[in-house]
């Protein structure tokens, strides 16, 4: 008998499994799809030569990850490229705001009158960044907090709106990149906590930058998986599980799956009834015959540029598609050009781009042309550069991946409560009612993002239970 079967072999699956095997357990994954990976994965989408990254391809999370950074990950070819800037945010009248390295740098595109509030804000937090990384990614309570009074600060500031975060600042350039930096994880601007979501996006920015992985975020999934099988574990590509009976015997099972999949899976009735799944996406991953031909000067050189012409027009972008049922007119737009950084995406002269705006949950239209006429705006002549784009709408990424239910690349409503405490209101969210049975996908705590931090705290939740039978 194993000690534990791990179900999808995304960056928390892979890393729950490797947690585990390092601590001298047996582990074998079973992965539906062909390769492993999940969010973390790098195709040939549209032309030979143009590797692309179909979900994930900005890594601030990654890099900052408490969990990836104990593990010997570059060891397995796994190398940080960063673009000359972290992170770009162009306005229509041809300026742009920085997330750089720098706090100074970013500090000062967004003009003399927010300069100082900025720096004020993020200052405070930046020199124990590690150990809050730590705690707060922990939480709730698989860890006692290192720095107890610096989570109580970072949770004054970033536990109510974001919106009352952006008050601090006097004009439109801080709070529209502070808005996009929300929307990264599809929260509702106004929503309990997400200012703390911002709050981190930028901290990881002067922290360690926003890098991405050379070759593609295969990388970072291929690393896990060599990794876990230097340690003993085994992956099993093309299997998808489908009741708990396709699974050999085990002391305990791991689900890197959407809850409402675990439950129909481990037979587990209503138990994740109440949980909720957000809007969608649609994405197109493009190849293009040469750079984004942005007016800023400042978008091209950065790894991940957001589109959204100022804060009330990403907000009117997510309401439309997580509160009015419709896709949005001018949709907010997430952009990476992982070739700036990284030539071996493309062929020479050559770029991959990607851009997804937000939908409702399950929408089937076409967003191409709402996306490219965005494009437009900020980066004239933008079509003229495209040599092949594939598309993917909430029902072809939900078959890409089953944990995006309805397209929702957060597996599950980043809003109210369940943007912290999730998949349930539970202090032990990666336990279920089956005593052998357990979550560990972003649906559990941290939630979204590359970071395998819920991976890492499922696994010790087992490995407690596997220590105590
Ligand atoms: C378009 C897009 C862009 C994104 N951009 C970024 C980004 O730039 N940076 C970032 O940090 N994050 C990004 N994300 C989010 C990130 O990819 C996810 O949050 C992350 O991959 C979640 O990891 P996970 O291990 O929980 O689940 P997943 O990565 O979704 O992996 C789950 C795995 O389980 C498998 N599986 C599911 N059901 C079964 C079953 N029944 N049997 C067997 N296997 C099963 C799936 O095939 C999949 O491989 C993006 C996501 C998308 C879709």
């Amino acid at each position: 008998m194993l000690d534990a079967v791990v179900v999808g072999a995304g960056p928390n699956g892979l890393t729950a499994a490797v947690e585990l095997a390092r601590r001298g357990f047996s582990v074998a994954v079973f992965e539906a799809q062909g390769t492993v990976g999940g969010g973390a994965r790098t195709e040939e989408l549209t032309l030979p030569g143009f590797r692309h990254d179909p979900c994930s391809a900005a890594h601030p999370l990654a890099i900052n990850s408490p969990a990836f950074r104990a593990l010997p990950l570059e060891r397995y070819g796994l190398q940080w490229l960063h673009a000359g800037l972290p992170m770009a945010h162009p306005f229509p009248d041809g300026s742009a705001a920085v997330l750089s390295r720098s706090v100074g740098e970013t500090a000062a595109s967004f003009g003399a009158r927010d300069a100082g509030a900025y720096r004020r804000l993020v200052e405070r937090f930046l020199p124990r960044w590690d150990t809050l990384a730590r705690d707060f990614m922990s939480l709730p309570l698989t860890a006692l907090p290192r720095d107890p009074v610096t989570l109580a600060r970072f949770g004054l500031v970033g536990l109510p709106p974001s919106t009352w975060l952006m008050r601090r600042f006097r004009d439109d350039k801080a709070k529209t990149l502070f808005a996009g930096l929300v929307a990264h994880v599809m929260a509702p601007l106004g929503g309990f906590a997400t200012g703390a979501i911002g709050l981190v996006f930028a901290l990881a920015a002067h922290a360690r930058g926003w890098p991405v992985a050379r070759g593609g975020s295969q990388a970072i999934s291929d690393a896990l998986a060599a990794y876990l099988r230097d340690l003993g574990g085994t992956v099993h590509t093309d299997y998808e599980v489908k009741r708990l009976d396709d699974l050999p015997p085990a002391r305990a099972y791991v689900f890197d799956t959407s809850p409402t999949a675990l439950a129909r899976i481990a037979g587990l009735g209503n138990h994740y009834a109440g949980y909720r799944y957000g809007p969608g996406v649609f994405k197109i991953d493009y190849a293009l015959d040469g750079p984004v031909p942005w007016t800023a000067q400042e978008p091209r050189t950065a790894g991940t540029v957001q589109i959204g012409a100022d804060s009330a027009e990403i907000g009117a972008a997510l309401n439309a598609a997580s509160r009015e049922g419709r896709a949005p007119d001018a949709p907010f737009l997430i952009t990476t050009q992982p070739s700036v950084a990284d030539p071996t995406r493309a062929p020479e002269g050559k770029h991959v781009f990607w851009a997804y705006g937000h939908v409702p949950n399950g929408w089937t239209g076409d967003l191409t042309d709402a996306i490219e006429r965005q494009l437009e705006r900020f980066a004239p002549g933008f079509r003229d550069r495209v040599l092949a784009r594939a598309t993917a709408g909430p029902p072809e990424l939900a078959v890409r991946n089953a944990n995006y239910v309805g397209g929702d690349i957060a597996s599950g409503a980043v809003s109210g409560l369940q943007l912290l405490l999730r998949p349930k209101l539970s202090l032990f969210p990666y336990a279920t009612p089956h005593p052998a049975v357990f979550i560990c996908s972003s649906a559990t705590p941290p939630g979204p993002g590359v970071h395998g931090m819920s991976g890492h705290n499922a696994a010790k939740a087992v490995w407690r239970r596997l220590r105590q039978t």
